[in-house]
């Protein structure tokens, strides 16, 4: 597999060696060896986990910056409904718009406007009887990874719609170059993301070769520039182009109330939805129509680039939802959106063989069968000491070559011990 940009990167000199990140990453990707974690690209899904967990503060989220804007002649701002979370008591996003221009942006575009058209999208595909259920909401980029690494026969669930960020970017492109007469290549759209994984599939499409949005500033790093100003500017009173239902996206469940599928679930918290997807892929939950799964606690508001706690972020928006006018996403969206084939992937969505133990069937199960000889060996601990997040990673890190059983502690204590009683023992028939 060709290695791809990841925005979730270490910063080595802060790195202590820890192993603290270890245990926390759904995919396994991090080992430990030389005093410093180490991440394995290929298995890596920029969930943020390790971000979170770090208290060194070696794991960070690489994203643009404010000086990036300064790339395009014509700089517009993508927010996610997720920044309007982070002001408390915000009633008027209004108050945003005014902020961000005053950074630079020529323009506010509202990602919750590509959500009003997805929603629309879901709500025809699930009318299909063609197509498989559950579907799988395709709107957090981690999800769609954690499948194809680890649930690879889930990968044709997935429904084939474009993420909200890039449907939004598209319109947003399109409404201001023929607003203004410049041409769409002088136009920089920048996400304000809560998340390293939104980063990593603008960088790393998946579904579609290229992505409408030309780069992601933090929420955090918006938030320090804006924050301050945000009490001293008036509200105008602007009607989003919008509808409370593409606001609510930024909450779990609230692509589900917008699209109102049956028998839906929707799960957050990354290990709340690897549970989930293993009954999925084992076939022991089946019955429902749709699975919105969000790798963050809480949804985009519990996402790791944010300021704002998520559950009172997650109440701000309702607030904000409450006091806007009460329109239906298909009362605003243009019927010519519905339509155009850039609202679908147009690329398959290909597994990711990372885990795999071997290319063939036959050196998989000879790897198979050496790994649960070497488990046998192992105490169990899952203890992390060996830099493996378990005893059952370490022995595939010995098959895969990239381990040796003395890097476990206690079967080099072992090993130790034998060769002392040895060296006891030659010395004793010597004097003998
Ligand atoms: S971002 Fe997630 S998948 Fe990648 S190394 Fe960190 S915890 Fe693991
Ligand atoms: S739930 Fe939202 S914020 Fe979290 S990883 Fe997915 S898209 Fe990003």
């Amino acid at each position: 597999m060709t290695s791809r940009f990841h925005s979730v990167r270490l910063i080595e000199d802060k790195c202590r060696g820890c192993t603290n990140c270890l245990k926390h990453c759904p995919t396994e990707a991090i080992r430990v060896y030389d005093k410093r974690a180490h991440i394995i690209d290929e298995r890596c899904i920029d969930c943020g986990e390790c971000i979170r967990i770090c208290d060194y503060h070696a794991k960070v989220a690489q994203t643009d910056t404010l000086e990036d804007i300064k790339r395009f002649p014509h700089p517009v701002a993508l927010p996610a409904p997720t920044l309007y979370g982070q002001f408390r008591h915000l009633t008027d996003i209004s108050v945003i718009y005014e902020a961000l221009l005053s950074l630079g942006f020529k323009e506010v575009a509202d990602v919750a406007r590509g959500a009003d058209v997805v929603t629309l999208a879901i709500r025809r595909a699930l009318r299909d009887p063609q197509r498989p259920r559950p579907l799988i909401s395709s709107a957090c980029p981690t999800i769609t990874r954690i499948i194809q690494v680890r649930y690879p026969a889930l990968i044709p669930n997935i429904i084939n719609l474009r993420q909200p960020m890039e449907v939004a970017a598209q319109i947003a492109r399109r409404d201001y170059a023929s607003k203004h007469g410049v041409a769409p290549e002088d136009i920089g759209i920048f996400f304000i993301t809560p998340c390293a994984a939104k980063m990593t599939s603008i960088r790393s499409p998946i579904g579609h070769a290229k992505s409408a949005v030309d780069g992601a500033i933090s929420i955090l790093e918006i938030y320090g520039h804006i924050a301050p100003l945000v009490g001293k500017i008036k509200p105008a009173g602007k009607v989003p182009e919008f509808s409370p239902f593409g606001m609510g996206w930024a909450g779990s469940g609230g692509e589900l109330d917008a699209a109102a599928p049956r028998n839906s679930i929707a799960v957050d918290g990354i290990d709340n939805v690897i549970r989930v997807l293993e009954e999925m892929d084992n076939n022991t939950i089946t019955g429902f129509d749709y699975f919105e799964g969000s790798a963050c606690l809480g949804g985009c508001v519990g996402g790791p680039l944010n300021f704002e706690n998520n559950y009172l972020a997650r109440n701000t928006i309702q607030t904000i939802q409450d006091a806007m006018p009460k329109t239906q996403p298909e009362q605003l969206v243009r019927s010519a959106e519905l339509a155009r084939d850039s609202l679908y992937f147009d690329q398959e969505i290909p597994p990711n063989d990372s885990m795999k133990l071997h290319e063939s069937i036959a050196g998989a199960i000879e790897r198979m069968e050496e790994m649960n000889r070497i488990i046998e060996e192992l105490p169990g601990y899952d203890c992390g000491s060996c830099g493996s997040p378990t005893c059952r990673s370490f022995a595939e890190d010995i098959v895969r070559g990239n381990s040796s059983e003395h890097d476990c502690i206690y079967i080099l204590k072992d090993t130790l011990k034998v060769m002392a009683q040895k060296m006891v023992d030659i010395s004793k028939t010597k004097r003998e």
